[in-house]
């Protein structure tokens, strides 16, 4: 039983018929609120254009940011709708609720080839619940909305590739009520990353970094048995460098994971590539002075906001020969210039390998949005994918329960 894609839904027939998409909008968004990449907005098009142009009643769920569980006006989906309005060409109605009234009313109210937005579904607790009957409650409001006048069941798509391995209301508990479906988002990741995995490219190197310490850390076991490089930078390597018993002044640290990397270094120390150098300033600002140190000699009162240049030679000598790249995590606060050149290296040395024939893949919305921000052209790899967490989880051998819940009928 293989999943379904949207071509089967659409030869089904649509017209007429409530469809709820989960996509991921999550897009960066600067300290106005104004969209600083809209990447995923942008990947979110295919899927939505292709229903609505079907003549279904198309109804969208999404989150933003990580809002508490209730609303918040600063993680509110209304530039969103804007920006996918411009970008399908046609309008875009917000509701001002999730599954309340106003998402009810305008659900009724929607005509062949609408198109609703939720408001953030993460403004509802009950997405992100532990409690299996909570977020089913929420699925089940869900459902109503694409639900038919006649009673008839609606259909699910489900496309926002960024959160198919969060087990949440709109992503998983879901498919168990409506008739479900693969969008092409999540169906071309998905043979991307096959692709990957089966990758018998060697070397095959991975370049971790970012800020999501914890999650990633988790992953970089399963990794380290697959690859033959694990590259780490950005947030993630300051651990690593206290694991090896040196002080990192203010930087990102996560004090319960030292254990783990000292493990970790112990088993993979020949795989795993730790920085040389750093740059450290006093303030996570951009305009606080960068001054670049030995990665042991970090400053007590400073903090590490990039890789120094001696780490970038260092990881584009080893990256020059693999066969097969995937690089989730920017190597540094890239946002700001003074803090963006290792990262800008690191993917210029992949973009090099690729041109040499190797098999790239970037994953993670704050990597892809570097790769356009540093003005890197986005076809030097061979995917950029719109999910860092699930592409990491998948290519490390877990099931995703998203992707699970779309192969059971
Ligand atoms: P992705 O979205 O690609 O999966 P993450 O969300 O894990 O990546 O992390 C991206 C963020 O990590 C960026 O906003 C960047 O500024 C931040 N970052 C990178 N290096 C550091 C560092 N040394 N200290 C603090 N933040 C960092
Ligand atoms: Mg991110």
């Amino acid at each position: 039983m293989g999943i379904k894609s949207l071509d089967e839904l659409l030869s089904e027939g649509v017209a007429g018929r409530g469809v709820l998409v989960r996509s991921d909008l999550n897009v960066p968004l600067d300290g106005d609120g104004t969209i600083t990449d809209p990447g995923r907005i942008i990947a979110s098009v295919p899927t939505l254009k292709a229903l609505s142009d079907a003549g279904a009643k198309v109804v969208v769920a999404a989150h933003l940011g990580r809002p508490k569980g209730q609303p918040d006006p600063k993680f509110s989906l209304a530039p969103v709708a804007a920006a996918l309005g411009e970008k399908l060409g046609r309008h875009v109605q917000l509701a001002a609720d999730v599954v309340g009234s106003d998402a009810l009313a305008r659900s009724e109210g929607l005509t062949d080839g609408d198109i609703l937005l939720l408001e953030n579904i993460r403004f509802d607790a009950r997405e992100t619940s532990k409690d299996d009957a909570e977020r089913i409650s929420l699925a089940k409001a869900l459902s109503e909305l694409v639900r038919a006048p006649d009673g008839a069941a609606g259909a699910f798509v489900s496309d926002g590739f960024g959160v198919v391995h969060r087990k949440q209301a709109s992503v998983f508990d879901i498919a168990g009520l409506l008739p479900h479906y693969a969008g092409t988002l999540v169906a071309t990741e998905i043979k991307v990353l096959e692709k990957l995995a089966e990758a018998g490219g060697r070397p095959y190197a991975v370049v971790l970094g970012g800020s999501k310490v914890s999650d990633k850390l988790a992953v970089i076991e399963n990794l380290a048995t697959k690859a033959d490089s694990l590259v780490i930078g950005g947030g993630m390597c300051f651990t690593f460098l206290a694991a090896q018993g040196f002080s990192v002044g203010s930087s990102l640290l996560e004090e319960g994971m030292i254990e783990t990397c000292r493990k970790l270094l112990d088993t993979y120390g020949d795989v795993l590539h730790l920085p040389v150098d750093i740059v450290v300033a006093e303030k996570f600002s951009a305009d606080s002075p960068p001054e670049t140190v030995a990665a042991e000699q970090i400053p007590d009162t400073k903090m590490g906001l990039d890789i120094g240049p001696e780490s970038v030679k260092r990881f584009t000598a080893l990256l020059s020969n693999a066969k097969t790249i995937f690089w989730n995590g920017p190597m540094g606060v890239f946002e700001f210039p003074a803090f963006a050149a290792g990262t800008k290296g690191v993917a210029e040395a992949i973009i090099a390998a690729t041109v040499k024939g190797a098999f790239s893949v970037v994953g993670g919305g704050d990597s892809a949005a570097a790769v356009r921000q540093l003005g890197l052209p986005e076809d030097g790899f061979s995917h950029i994918s719109t999910g860092g967490g699930a592409s990491l989880e998948y290519l490390e051998g877990t099931e995703l329960p998203g992707i699970q819940v779309l192969e059971q009928s």
